[in-house]
């Protein structure tokens, strides 16, 4: 935390060693402008963690893994991602007939089944998202290692813009646990064997966590260029005793996806990051009322997703419609309890929390509540955790029905309640992407000044 007495008064030019938290605005002071933490006596770069003082937000982490490793973890990544897509994820053996299915066929099968929106979701979410964070990770360590430096990289900025606004639609892990939920529904059914793939998601799954805690994006982002530095950032008027600065106070704006301090557009003019070229707003543009109207209509969706069949059995004692909650009635019947609490909490309790949480934060905000800022923050950061799991059960009927598909047994396709609750899924991520958490610490007083962006 700084204070007002830190501050020259000549004022400070963007990108000269303070910080933002992006979770309650506080400003700071830099502890590793230069992106690493350089330990003493010249010893290898040690990791650390700044962690904001007032809300709690992990503002960044400085990791002091070796460019070679993080380079390693890259490239058996994509390879490992080339297998799991080209091998089946399982062979399903029921009275002679065998059936076996690719994520990639899984996701061919919903499409030629009219079940274009989940197909897209399902593609984009297991292959495309995590194809491209791959790809360009890989380029960009490849190209460091093989000399180039990080200013000479000038298409970096935007593609590393593309690379985060994408990173929380990558779900190899929600992907990885529907795998073996549906393995394990299919398992009382017919006889199953794991194929290559399955073995090649669960290690893609480790070799993603580990490389996004080795790519220090705090590090690449520091060795780019600055654009222009012309404007200075104004001291602002003095402030009463004891009360924490901010950056909107000091008359600056943090960059939304490089974290660079700017000085605060004028109104009603726009402005790019003179980093990555985002556009610098104080706080989101319609934050509120945009979190408001995704929250409402997937709040109108959930009604759908949970009366609708989300899944159609086919089979030579008829036909079988089931919904979420029918689901996981199967799942507690079979014995499997375990897995059946996991739907119930992944497909309803999950998104309902959602919902609830979502519609309170806002309403808290929208009032300008002064109270429980901390517990309310804690509450935003839970939000964002959390939301990607409800896509588990999307995942475990894509799988279903492109393994059950023995037209003299049984065929299962996908039912109109899993657009619905896809949608309510991406509605719910979307509203929590929109909320500006630094709302609920804007103090009443500056809230007319904030809302000009
Ligand atoms: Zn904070
Ligand atoms: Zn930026």
């Amino acid at each position: 935390m700084i204070a007002q007495a830190d501050i020259p008064a000549s004022g400070l030019s963007p990108g000269t060693g303070l910080i933002a938290c992006h979770e309650c605005d506080l400003l700071l002071r830099d502890p590793f402008p230069r992106g690493h933490a350089a330990s003493p006596r010249g010893r290898a770069p040690r990791a650390a963690e700044i962690c904001c003082p007032r809300c709690g937000a992990r503002i960044y982490r400085v990791t002091g893994t070796s460019l070679n490793r993080a380079l390693a973890l890259a490239l058996t990544a994509c390879i490992v991602f080339v297998i799991a897509n080209a091998f089946p994820i399982a062979t399903l053996d029921a009275q002679g007939h065998r059936n076996d299915s690719t994520l990639l066929g899984a996701v061919h099968l919903l499409w030629q089944q009219d079940m274009m929106p989940i197909a897209l979701l399902v593609c984009v979410t297991t292959v495309i998202v995590p194809a491209l964070e791959l790809l360009v990770f890989s380029s960009v360590l490849l190209l460091l290692r093989l000399g180039h430096p990080l200013p000479t990289l000038r298409r970096l900025p935007p593609v590393l813009r593309v690379v985060l606004h994408a990173r929380p639609w990558s779900m190899i892990e929600v992907f990885m646990l529907g795998v073996l939920v549906s393995l394990v529904k299919l398992a009382h059914l017919a006889s199953l064997t794991a194929g290559i793939a399955l073995w090649a998601y669960a290690v893609l799954m480790v070799l993603l966590a580990a490389l996004s805690a080795t790519v220090d994006m705090r590090k690449l982002w520091a060795g780019l260029p600055v654009r222009h530095r012309s404007a200075t950032l104004k001291v602002p008027s003095p402030q009463p005793a004891g009360s924490e600065l901010t950056a909107a106070a000091f008359g600056c704006v943090s960059c939304h996806v490089c974290g660079l301090l700017s000085p605060r557009p004028v109104h009603g003019h726009r402005a790019d990051c003179p980093r990555c070229a985002a556009p610098l707003h104080g706080r989101i543009p319609g934050s509120l009322s945009g979190a408001w109207a995704l929250l409402l209509s997937a709040s109108i969706l959930f009604i759908p997703a949970n009366l609708l069949p989300i899944m159609e059995t086919g089979s030579m004692f008829g036909a079988q419609r089931d919904t979420i909650l029918s689901g996981v009635a199967f799942l507690w019947h079979s014995g499997s309890w375990p897995l059946a609490l996991l739907v119930f909490v992944a497909s309803i309790v999950v998104p309902l929390f959602k919902l609830l949480a979502l519609a309170l934060l806002l309403l808290s905000v929208g009032r300008a509540w002064p109270r429980h800022r901390h517990v309310r923050t804690r509450l935003y950061r839970v939000l964002e955790l959390v939301g990607r799991w409800s896509m588990l059960d999307i995942y475990v009927v894509t799988l279903l029905s492109a393994l059950v598909q023995i037209q003299s047994l049984a065929v299962i396709t996908v039912g109109p309640g899993a657009v619905a609750f896809g949608a309510v899924v991406v509605l719910t991520m979307l509203a929590t992407l929109r909320f500006d958490p630094r709302l609920i610490w804007d103090a009443e007083a500056s809230k007319d000044v904030l809302n000009h962006d």
